[in-house]
């Protein structure tokens, strides 16, 4: 269990190091095993099949995967324990399907990660569980959305690709209320910036391949267990055969012992830039949780203690070749999907095709910015020659 007297950057670099584990090893080392020899078949037998930390199979993991989810638990003081998984979308999916049955509703936020909104639409619609989306601001409200079928509240927060911060713990106590599981993707803050389980959350989800592996090299998901939850996640992680790669665990490992000085890096770039767009009239809007203007931006004053490096801004009018024209000419920020890892990102974004409850209107395009770990100064600059790339289509 967590020693939470520490404070969160040494548990960062102790976590997860158990000597048996280490070997006296420094970075506990890859353990790569599908089959695992007993001496014997009275050994073979007695050994549980339910084991933790104990070598059973290959799926059930080895030392590897074992220590960075146990340094992912101890960052979430209240949490039981952690599993892994291949991708943040396979943590997602298992962590729902553990919950859910065939019958049971779900409120999922509208402010949600694409992929997990086509998990619901797709998927568990098909095996008879309703989706009803909520507004993302709704807070303590959710209780009037709360029926007898409804079995699980999804949330994330801040929002996919608008940054609404939510009202966690009072969607939480109104959950509990009633008797429904609380799932929090929790990939923005990171429990370093939102300890989550803390926060009333019964099952906080991670894409580890952002923020925690770091570096943009790997895969990987995890979801952190509140006691109550634990045995549902357990039990569905193994009945779907879950599974993350030791060498993919490993470089998870590796990242997570530096996420607190990148994350507090990120999270000074991030804003540095951020200010600056907030001036420029080519940005209608900055959509960043820590800067006044953004929706819920006092709920993140309340409960984060920080912020990370991605945000959004909207731009001042203009449609899709302009956004692009602008996109086209920045030369530190990479186009790509996903974010987390050292350097710069920037994808267009246009929310409005997904969100079901409330409509997204804007001035302009919507611009999605990682900041990474460049000299801002170097990313204002390029910034500012985009903008006017920006300005020179649209007149
Ligand atoms: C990227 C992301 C995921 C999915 O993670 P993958 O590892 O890419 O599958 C889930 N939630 C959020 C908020 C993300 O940004």
């Amino acid at each position: 269990m967590a020693d939470n007297a520490r404070k969160p950057a040494t548990r960062l670099v102790e976590a997860g190091r158990r000597s048996e584990w280490t070997q006296g090893i420094v970075s506990p080392p890859v353990w790569r095993a599908s089959t695992i020899l007993y001496d014997s078949v009275a050994e073979l037998k007695e050994r549980p099949n339910d084991t933790h930390h104990r070598l059973f199979y290959g799926r059930r993991g080895t030392p590897t995967q074992w220590s960075l989810a146990e340094a992912l638990t101890e960052l979430e003081p209240g949490a039981e324990a952690t599993l892994l998984f291949p991708s943040g979308v396979a943590a997602v999916a298992t962590a729902l399907l553990a919950v859910l049955e065939p019958g049971d509703e779900l409120l999922m936020v509208d402010s949600a990660y694409e992929p997990t909104r086509a998990l619901c639409d797709g998927m568990l619609k098909r095996f008879d569980i309703a989706t009803r989306y909520y507004d993302p601001l709704i807070g303590a409200g959710i209780a009037g959305l709360i029926g007898d079928n409804t079995r699980a509240v999804f949330m994330e927060s801040p929002g996919s690709l608008t940054f609404e911060v939510q009202d966690v713990p009072a969607i939480c106590a109104a959950a509990k209320a009633r008797g429904a599981t609380t799932l929090l993707d929790n990939t923005w803050a990171t429990p370093l910036y939102f300890p989550a389980i803390e926060k009333g959350v019964d099952l906080s989800i991670l894409a580890c391949t952002k923020y925690v592996v770091g570096h943009s090299d790997a895969m990987l998901g995890s979801v952190t267990a509140a006691p109550f939850a634990w045995a549902r996640l357990r039990q569905a992680t193994y009945q779907l055969g879950q599974h993350a790669a030791p060498d993919d665990a490993w470089l998870g490992s590796r990242g997570l012992r530096t996420m607190g000085v990148r994350l507090a890096q990120h999270q000074a770039n991030a804003l540095k830039v951020a200010r600056w767009l907030a001036e420029q009239p080519q940005v209608a809007r900055v959509l960043h949780p820590a800067l006044p203007g953004c929706p819920g931006h006092e709920l993140w004053a309340r409960d984060f203690s920080g912020a990370s490096g991605l945000f959004s801004i909207v731009l001042n009018g203009g449609g899709d070749a302009a956004r692009a024209a602008m996109i086209d000419s920045l030369e530190l920020f990479g186009i790509g999907y996903s974010w987390g890892g050292f350097e710069s990102l920037v994808v267009p974004a246009d929310p409005q095709r997904m969100r079901t409850v409330v409509p997204w209107a804007a001035e302009g395009p919507l611009v999605r910015l990682h900041v990474g770990l460049e000299d801002p100064d170097d990313l204002i600059a390029d910034l500012a020659n985009g903008l006017r790339r920006f300005a020179e289509a649209l007149s």
